[in-house]
């Protein structure tokens, strides 16, 4: 009974809610027509019916930063069932707390009902874990309520595609403004409650251009190691969102920044730590950036096998120092970097196939005599492989000359290629420029210096 009754006037159930600012049209100049489709037939029709409906979360977020959002999700007071009953081509998804996404034609919007605080009653089951991690958010509540659970100022902003107007509980168009990222209520107790915001504080930092405010950035330096009691499902998808922000560049140096990556890529450390492994994975993140900016396709397997690569390629030279054939210490060498990345972060097996599979080919593509590149060619991540080794040649590892080699052979015709190839030496002579060009010694040619650009 007193549990609930506090319970009732912590939530501020007994308390008159804090009213938000309303910002008209007037001020912030979004017009209903920059909502989506989707999203807007969504709002409307729940207003029909007598319920509140905003657009809400990062879309307002993005159009007020004058980007086109993603995605748009919609917030209203309806329950999960009403809006299912609403819709037809819609769907309940998530066991714990319910979402409905409503499709209309290829778009799907989220539809979520305001959520509450999570209260301890009487003969509940826990609520947060022993670090204070929020287990349970199932709780249905008001739209002031719904603003304060979230985690930014500038992503609990609601838009009215109705009035045009945007409600703004917690100053989250001043942080706009001021291009500032504040965490609402207590930073600590919030990244407690959930230590994916912390990755989330980062990624929107960098790939926004915000300043966290300080009580935002403080925490996290000393709550990296909470990362660890978080599903690693969820750290995944965080991890994926930053790479595959656009501007994964920023978003991996701030991660550094804050020392968080020692939670999520704690090889990094050594790999930046080194003028060579550093521009190798800059070079692998601007190249995603432009790609994914050009809307072209970016394979998560490559993006993680370019950010470890720096120390595969350490751990494959000193297994052949210590006398190991080349090929098995570079499959060692995998084996012992994925194991080692493991223990903060492991990557699915999806992934790490595709990665092995990009690094075995490294070798390979130094193999340009008689049928090799041909079969080479064939060989379905051959594009991947190559792309690869275009970084390694435009970070300064690898010569260019023979990036340049592979780009040519691709495009040529059959007499072209046939001169292309490179004599077959004597044995012993070929494995030592083999183990040469490798290790970034130069090679042959590499008069035409500078990087080949990689399309796809
Ligand atoms: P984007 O979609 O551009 O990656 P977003 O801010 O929209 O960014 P989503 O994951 O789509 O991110 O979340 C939608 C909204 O839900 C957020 O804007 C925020 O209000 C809220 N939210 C998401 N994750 C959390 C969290 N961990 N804690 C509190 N609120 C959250
Ligand atoms: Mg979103």
């Amino acid at each position: 009974m007193i549990t609930r009754f506090l319970g009732r006037v912590f939530s501020g159930r007994l308390f008159r809610p804090p009213q938000p600012k309303i910002i008209p049209f007037s001020e912030h100049g979004i017009a209903r027509d920059a909502i989506s489709a989707c999203a807007l037939r969504v709002t409307q029709t729940l207003q029909r019916h007598e319920f509140s409906a905003f657009v809400v979360g990062g879309a307002v977020r993005d159009l007020l930063l004058g980007r086109r959002p993603k995605d748009f999700d919609v917030a209203t007071d309806a329950t999960p069932e009403d809006v299912r009953g609403l819709f037809r081509r819609s769907r309940v998804i998530g066991r714990r707390f319910r979402l409905v996404h409503v499709m209309c034609g290829p778009e799907t919007v989220e539809v979520s009902t305001f959520r509450g605080p999570n209260v301890m009653e009487e003969g509940d089951e826990r609520v947060a874990d022993e670090h204070g991690r929020i287990l349970r958010d199932n709780v249905f509540g008001s739209q002031e309520q719904d603003a304060t659970r979230r985690d930014f100022s500038i992503n609990a902003l609601f838009y009215d595609p109705a009035s045009q107007e945007v409600w703004d509980y917690h100053d989250g168009v001043a942080d706009l403004k001021k291009r500032r990222l504040r965490m609402i209520g207590d930073a600590e107790a919030r990244y407690r409650e959930d230590p994916i915001r912390m990755l989330r504080a980062v990624r929107l930092a960098a790939s926004r251009g915000l300043e966290m405010d300080a009580a935002t950035r403080k925490p996290i330096r000393r709550f990296v190691d909470l990362l660890a009691h978080v599903p690693p499902a969820r750290v995944l998808d965080e991890m994926l969102k930053l790479l595959l922000s656009g501007h994964s560049a920023q978003c991996v140096e701030q991660l550094r920044d804050e020392g968080l990556h020692r939670g999520v890529l704690p090889l990094l450390e050594a790999t930046m730590g080194q003028p060579l492994g550093q521009r190798f994975v800059m070079a692998a993140l601007r190249s995603t950036d432009e790609r994914m900016l050009a809307g072209k396709p970016v394979s998560p397997g490559f993006l993680f096998a370019a950010l470890l690569w720096p120390e595969v390629l350490a751990a494959w030279r000193a297994f052949e120092e210590q006398g190991e054939n080349s090929i098995p210490a570079l499959y060692h060498a995998m084996e012992r970097i994925v194991d080692a990345q493991r223990e903060k972060l492991a990557i699915p097996h999806r992934f790490t196939a595709d990665m092995k599979e990009i690094w075995g080919l490294q070798p390979r593509l130094l193999q340009r005599s008689g049928r090799r590149p041909y079969r080479l060619l064939e060989h379905p991540r051959f594009r991947a492989g190559y792309d690869f080794l275009l970084l390694r040649c435009a970070s300064g590892e690898m010569a260019p000359e023979i990036g340049e080699w592979w780009t040519r052979f691709q495009h040529a015709g059959e007499a072209e290629r046939a001169g292309m190839l490179v004599q077959e030496g004597a044995p012993g002579r070929r494995r030592r420029r083999r183990k040469r060009r490798r290790h970034g010694g130069g090679g042959e040619g590499g008069q035409h210096g500078g990087e080949t650009k990689a399309e796809g």
